[in-house]
């Protein structure tokens, strides 16, 4: 069998016709089987859905607990048997519960890696490389501009502004999923103690990262109605950044714009989104993070996905491995 009936593009999603199921299917279908929780690739209306057990639980709480016909949860290695394919779930470093997807079919192995980062993240088990013949891999931050710093260094930055500027809050937008729970962890690892003040938009998933293990501290809810607003002076608040253009936001003394992205890389864009502290903390690897993992699989041919995928396929030819856009559509880049 070739790669390519193995796996292929269908306007709902990456479809495998030997297993009849979908993988991150972007319309509802009568069998997915989903890489995490983020909202492009974890859509609610799907029949039949599998996925880790995180994965499932954040679907029910960002969907509703209805938002599948019926699930099952798959462990982290675990096999199974789709009709004539062997599928199993591999850590991808990307958020809780984030997973790769193997498939395969007699002697051919195609790896979905979904989102994925390789650089230290606490909050959720890192990336296994899961040798294979074709390695499909996101292109979010695929072009060589993109290399993430070292994350505790950018929230070095968070922390010494909040020392400098003690009257003012701390207005740190980050992403519900993921980030926002990173930022937090990240914070306390080196060693801040203070309550962290959260959005209502980010209670539920923190609360059940804590749940699963995952300690973030004290964080209390960032709501000023009954307090005093110089209560927040010197405060670290965490919210999605599409809160900042809220009444919400204006109610913190003085407040300083943070965004943890990275996207922050572009200086460009930190500006017209009127962010005074661009944090360079990203959830999705790096351009050296992409070209290591792609050699580490072995995988003979790539197909890319999810954002600049051109010049990672240039970069797979200029290094003897065949390469290929896959050109699914409707995905967006998530904000990280
Ligand atoms: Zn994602």
């Amino acid at each position: 069998m070739r790669a390519r009936d193995l796996l292929h593009p269908r306007p709902e999603g990456l479809y495998c016709p030997p297993g009849d199921f979908y993988i991150d299917p972007v319309r509802a279908v009568e069998r997915a089987l989903i890489t995490h929780g983020h909202s492009d690739h974890a859509r609610p209306g799907h029949a039949r859905v599998l996925a880790t057990r995180e994965t499932l639980d954040i679907m029910a709480i960002r969907c509703g607990a209805d938002f599948a016909g019926s699930t099952q949860a798959v462990a982290m290695g675990e096999k199974i048997r789709l009709g004539d394919v062997t599928v199993g779930f591999h850590p991808a470093g990307h958020v809780l519960g984030s997973a790769q997807i193997s498939v395969q079919h007699n002697g051919l192995r195609i790896v979905a890696s979904g989102d994925y980062k390789r650089a230290s993240d606490p909050t959720c088990a890192g990336f296994e490389v899961v040798p294979c013949d074709v390695f499909i891999t996101e292109a979010t931050f695929a072009l060589p501009v993109f290399r993430h710093p070292d994350a505790s260094q950018e929230i070095g930055k968070l922390l010494k502004s909040a020392q400098q500027f003690p009257e003012r809050a701390h207005l740190v937008g980050a992403y519900a999923l993921g980030k926002a729970q990173r930022v937090m962890r990240l914070l306390r690892d080196q060693g801040y103690d203070k309550p962290i003040y959260i959005h209502g938009a980010i209670a539920r998933l923190s609360e059940y990262y804590q749940s699963q293990g995952v300690d973030l501290g004290n964080l209390q809810p960032a709501t000023v109605e009954d307090g005093d607003r110089s209560d927040f002076a010197g405060a670290i608040v965490i919210a999605p950044s599409s809160a900042f253009a809220d009444r919400w936001a204006r109610r913190f003394p003085d407040p300083l714009a943070a965004f943890a992205s990275g996207w922050m890389r572009i200086r460009q864009r930190a500006k017209q989104g009127g962010v005074e502290l661009p944090l360079i903390i990203s959830d999705h690897s790096d351009w050296d993070e992409l070209t290591a993992t792609i050699g580490e699989t072995g995988a003979g041919e790539v197909w890319v996905t999810h954002g600049r995928e051109e010049a990672l396929v240039r970069w797979c030819e200029l290094n003897g491995i065949a390469a290929r856009p896959l050109h699914l559509v409707g995905y967006e880049d998530e904000g990280d």
